[in-house]
């Protein structure tokens, strides 16, 4: 194929198959393909309409040609593509909002597993000082717990609907269901800069949560991130990963988060452990008007009831304040021993 064409050529070319204008400056720009915000360049330094982007190829820098940058974008074959160019057919031209909103073929369950098996077998061990130590010890100061086999580490990117907001440093906690099974990872996205979780934004305003399941490959009811041994066959449920190493800060119970109030109703202890004590730590939510309950503890109770019910030990426990959880009732133990320790050292 003869592909002499000059810059206004390649320019109309990429154009007609729904390139932006705007990545085609010849400034860093965010990549038609990967997103971002300036990693693409088109420079079409060769004359072939070449270009290049630091993360197009799986989060490494890749180069190509006008041709390969309009395969990727439309998901043409390069044989259908010079066929098109070639035989001077009409171009088809399929807008890129349509592109965009064509749903994927549904993964297979087998596809979840080895998608979540893959983010998990990538992610590293923690270690000190790493980012979600460092997240983990501005979240519940003074965090002495043991090294959590359950959480890895990664930099991932975030997407959202198709397009990448960035790549962050997220904490990868595994799910795992009663058998033993991982159902999903939970990703908390971090801010790179400091300890805290990312804020991410679309170009609309609208601010995406920072915490999410990846797919799920097995319905979650009854798991729990295993964060920690149960000791003697006792063992706490949480809600959020920070609530459940609040409440080991606060009452030395090894503690599993459930993710979310539902799944800490659902939760199954898991046997072959030899748990005989469940100590359930709720979070205090502010009343719902609609059924006059709060939700948080309402799920812990149901949840005590059905654990009872199967003949175990059950404590379930409330923050002292309405409206606030574990975690922020060590932060006041934490402070409050920070200025009894100070009085002692002055007496
Ligand atoms: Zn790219």
């Amino acid at each position: 194929m003869n592909l002499n064409w000059s810059p206004a050529q390649w320019l109309s070319v990429l154009l007609k198959y729904g390139i932006p204008e705007s990545s085609l400056s010849g400034r860093p720009t965010a990549c038609p393909v990967c997103g971002g915000k300036d990693r693409f360049t088109y420079d079409n330094k060769r004359g072939r309409g070449d270009w290049v982007c630091r993360h197009c190829n799986d989060g490494s820098p890749m180069a190509g040609d006008g041709l390969q940058l309009i395969c990727r974008f439309t998901g043409l074959s390069f044989a259908a593509l010079a066929r098109e160019i070639e035989g001077g057919k009409p171009v088809c031209l399929v807008p890129r909002a349509l592109r965009v909103a064509q749903p994927k073929p549904a993964m297979s369950g087998e596809a979840k597993a080895k998608r979540i098996e893959r983010v998990w077998s990538r992610a590293s061990p923690l270690a000190p000082g790493d980012a979600a130590m460092r997240y983990l010890a501005a979240r519940v100061p003074g965090l002495v717990a043991p090294r959590p086999t359950a959480l890895r580490l990664a930099a991932m990117d975030y997407r959202h609907e198709g397009v990448v907001y960035g790549r962050y440093p997220t904490i990868v906690a595994q799910f795992t269901l009663p058998d033993g099974r991982m159902a999903t990872v939970h990703r908390t996205a971090l801010d790179p800069a400091k300890p805290a979780k990312a804020l991410i934004v679309t170009a609309d305003g609208e601010v995406l949560p920072a915490k999410r399941n990846d797919v799920t490959a097995h319905p979650l009811a009854g798991g729990a991130v295993r964060l920690m041994p149960p000791r003697d066959g006792v063992l706490g449920v949480a809600e959020g990963l920070e609530n459940a190493y609040a409440a080991y800060m606060l009452f030395g119970v090894p503690t599993w988060p459930c993710l979310n109030r539902v799944l800490l109703s659902r939760f199954v202890v898991p046997e072959g452990l030899g748990i005989h004590t469940l100590h359930i730590f709720a979070d205090f939510d502010e009343v719902d008007p609609k059924t006059g309950k709060s939700p948080g503890m309402a799920d812990a109770l149901a949840l005590a009831k059905r654990i009872r019910g199967e003949g175990l030990t059950v404590h379930v426990h409330r923050p002292m304040v309405r409206s606030t959880d574990f975690c922020d009732q060590w932060l006041t133990a934490s402070r409050l021993q920070d200025i009894a320790g100070k009085q002692a050292v002055c007496a």
